[in-house]
């Protein structure tokens, strides 16, 4: 994120490969306007940033990946933070979180986006309360409300983090969803068709398996599993295809549980990048912010 409110986009000679890029797909002078209206919804703010887990993901390197025993593609990550469920008080972006999630969700009670325990227990959000939470306001209002432009803006910044990565030698990861359950393939499937295999997308969903059976081999999906009977059902569809579920665990950083359920733990806090996981596992999390108190079951008690 800037502080100084986005520049007005135009093509030029700079970016005639995100121009070529578009050409199929949005006409290019609808897609300048659609950008210039969502810089002027935006202010300041990106759609797409990053976090400490995500900095985490960007440091390491090629040695630190092959010390994980993991392929040793580097790959500069980003991600888009919006106003997690029903938390913003007029729409929903996570259709499928359960009341245990949906109370301690990372994207009101953790970090640089807690409202604090009380408040998000009580459903009592500010969006005024710091730029963290405007900038994730801004960015839903634009999507609710001119997806047009939240598509353009989407792109253009997907584009730059790409030209980023190829310039760095790394590859390019987009994380859609860092605190909402978006189907990018079916929403923003025009985002994705532009990029064809040259992104690496990921997100944590808690839609049942039939939902999403379309996404792209490119897009890389883990089951979210929480404490109702339904989702933990849905975990296990998702498991038979051979996809990873990643558990809450409330334990220490790096101290989770080796076995789950018959199934080995990964260590899912070392970093973001979930497209390299082996498959077979569980994919533990340590409990954090408001997570720590749960007591629906979301948050899983060790021993
Ligand atoms: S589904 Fe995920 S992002 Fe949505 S409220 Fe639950 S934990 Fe948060």
């Amino acid at each position: 994120m800037t502080n100084k409110p986005m520049a007005t986009f135009s093509f030029t000679k700079s970016n005639e490969q995100l121009r070529q890029l578009i050409a199929n797909h949005i006409d290019e002078t609808d897609f300048v306007d659609g950008v210039n209206r969502a810089r002027k919804q935006l202010g300041s703010t990106t759609i797409f940033g990053s976090s400490y887990k995500l900095d985490k993901s960007n440091s390491i390197d090629a040695a630190d990946l092959a010390m994980l025993g993991i392929d040793d593609q580097e790959y500069l990550n980003m991600v888009c933070y919006m106003p997690p469920a029903d938390s913003s008080g007029k729409w929903n972006f996570c259709v499928w979180a359960t009341p245990g999630c949906r109370a301690v969700c990372l994207g009101v009670a953790s970090g640089r986006m807690n409202h604090g325990y009380e408040n998000a227990k009580n459903r009592v959000f500010d969006w005024n309360k710091t730029d963290t939470s405007k900038a994730q306001m801004k960015r839903a209002v634009l999507f609710m409300t001119d997806r047009f432009a939240f598509t353009c803006q989407s792109v253009l910044e997907i584009y730059n983090h790409r030209q980023k990565a190829i310039r760095k030698e790394l590859g390019a990861a987009v994380r859609p969803n860092g605190t909402t359950d978006i189907p990018w393939e079916k929403t923003l499937k025009v985002v994705l068709d532009i990029f064809g295999d040259s992104i690496q997308w990921y997100d944590y969903t808690k839609a049942p398996r039939s939902v999403r059976n379309s996404v792209p081999s490119n897009y890389h999906l883990t089951f979210s599993r929480a404490e109702t009977k339904e989702n933990q059902l849905n975990a296990l569809e998702w498991l038979k295809d051979g996809f990873n579920a990643a558990v809450v665990f409330k334990a220490d950083k790096h101290n989770l549980p080796t076995e789950f359920q018959g199934m080995p733990v990964l260590d899912g806090d070392v970093h973001d990048m979930r497209f390299k996981d082996p498959t077979g596992h569980w994919v533990g999390l340590s409990a954090k912010g408001a997570a720590k108190k749960d007591t629906s079951g979301f948050a899983v008690e060790v021993e």
